[in-house]
């Protein structure tokens, strides 16, 4: 794929995927256009060799994957991880306020959010409801406003002197969004709200009654290539829907020979901990089922690559990386070292990826962190660990981290995509 078509179709996958649902959802119809089957995890499955198969679970964790041409056990899986959440402001259950003539919602911060640039934004509203239909069944459904339907106005400077030397976010008295005016007496649920949006959306839902949803604030504005020469792509949820994307691409466009798979697991964002998450038994699974008795040699012969952004050396904040582990935008995709296994790489599967980019002269990078700094985590030490798999984590580097709005470079993300590529028709990996 080219480098111009690659980026565009990032941007048009990162503007309709503003929730995990949406991803899945998104990707759901990518492989489903590439000729993968969906696999129902209440049915039996009759996997075939040379074919490509998806299962979804909660519908925001999704395992595809190619059974290859060889024996799984002979061949080994290579593996691909990445997380489809990001941090953002998720809708209260019983969320209406109303203070001084203004309809607002009360919101729960979701995972690391950088709170200070969520303000003065044109936000939009999208995740999953859950109803009655007209029959009396409950069942599931995806909604998005896709305009700007609120916003967090900043205070002022002049009632805040010090607001740019000590500003400080409360989340929960600071952050409730403003949705509209309503007359003293007005006594509209936000469930009506969410029916209306419901019906123009889909007009022919049955809708009952709502019963549940799991909803985001996300930024309006959709994703764009930024700088003078077009050196940066900005965007919300690059963290980590970027490497959703890459995987994908990299599974989609493999030859099928080798048996190879992609995992997006919801819940990186808050520990993993979920049916779902990374901490759940979701890929285990699908590898029982696709492996059944070879699974413990098929995973001796095994990897898995996590594929989850890291921090690009800052111009303005240079030292808060390593003299010699600063990872610049647009050189490469970066590997990510922790010995105290906050980073799941070793020397042999750090190896591997090196080798492969050096045979395609793809350049990379390395990053540890600071010996003075914690480190983040990603999926890749959790899989590793629940699955003995050899593990590597990497990732595009990239500014803004957990930002409404954050920022990458136009050339890792290919890069990294032609070596899982690579990775993923290879021979042997282990
Ligand atoms: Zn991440």
């Amino acid at each position: 794929m080219e480098h111009a078509e690659f980026n565009n179709h990032l941007i048009e996958f990162l503007n309709a995927s503003p929730t995990p649902w949406h991803a899945v959802a998104t990707m759901k119809q990518r492989l489903d256009e590439a000729g993968f089957k969906a696999l129902d995890e209440k049915e039996d499955w009759n996997l075939e060799a040379g074919e490509g198969y998806y299962a979804i679970r909660n519908g925001s964790s999704i395992v595809a994957f190619r059974t290859g041409r060889r024996d799984v056990a002979e061949a080994g899986i290579r593996m691909v991880g990445a997380h489809t959440d990001s941090p953002c402001l998720k809708v209260k259950p019983n969320p209406e306020l109303r203070r001084k003539g203004f309809f607002q919602l009360g919101v729960e911060v979701y995972g690391g959010v950088l709170l200070n640039p969520w303000f003065d934004r044109d936000l939009s509203l999208a995740g999953r409801v859950t109803y009655v239909d007209g029959s009396g069944r409950v069942s599931d459904t995806l909604v998005d406003f896709r305009k700007a339907v609120a916003y967090i106005p900043s205070l002022a400077i002049h009632l805040d002197r010090e607001a740019n030397s000590n500003r400080t976010v409360n989340p929960q008295t600071d952050l409730p969004p403003v949705l509209m005016q309503v007359p003293e007496d007005d006594t509209t649920a936000f469930s009506d709200l969410l029916s209306e949006q419901l019906s123009r959306e889909q007009p022919g839902i049955e809708l009952r009654k709502i019963l549940g949803y799991e909803l985001g604030f996300y930024d309006a504005q959709p994703a764009s290539f930024v700088g003078l020469r077009d050196d940066f792509i900005a965007s919300a949820r690059l963290d980590n829907l970027l490497s959703c994307y890459i995987g994908l691409q990299a599974l989609i466009d493999s030859s099928g020979d080798e048996p190879a798979l992609l995992v997006c697991n919801d819940h990186e964002e808050v520990g993993s901990m979920s049916a779902e998450g990374a901490q759940g038994p979701f890929l285990s699974s699908v590898l029982d089922r696709w492996c059944g008795k070879s699974r413990a040699r098929a995973i001796a012969r095994s990897m898995m690559i996590s594929a989850d952004n890291a921090h690009g050396i800052h111009p303005n904040y240079m030292d808060r990386h390593d003299e010699n582990h600063g990872p610049i935008l647009n050189q490469g995709p970066v590997i990510k070292v922790n010995h105290n296994q906050r980073y799941a790489t070793n020397s042999r599967s750090a190896a591997l990826y090196r080798h492969i980019s050096d045979e395609l002269d793809l350049p990379y990078q390395t990053f540890v962190v600071r010996s003075d700094m914690g480190c983040g985590s990603t999926i890749g030490p959790l899989t590793a660990a629940n699955l003995g798999v050899t593990t590597l984590d990497i990732g595009v580097p990239q500014f803004g981290m957990h930002s409404i709005r954050e920022m990458a470079g136009t050339r890792d993300g290919v890069t990294l995509f032609r070596v899982l590529r690579a990775f993923m028709q290879r021979e042997e990996v282990l």
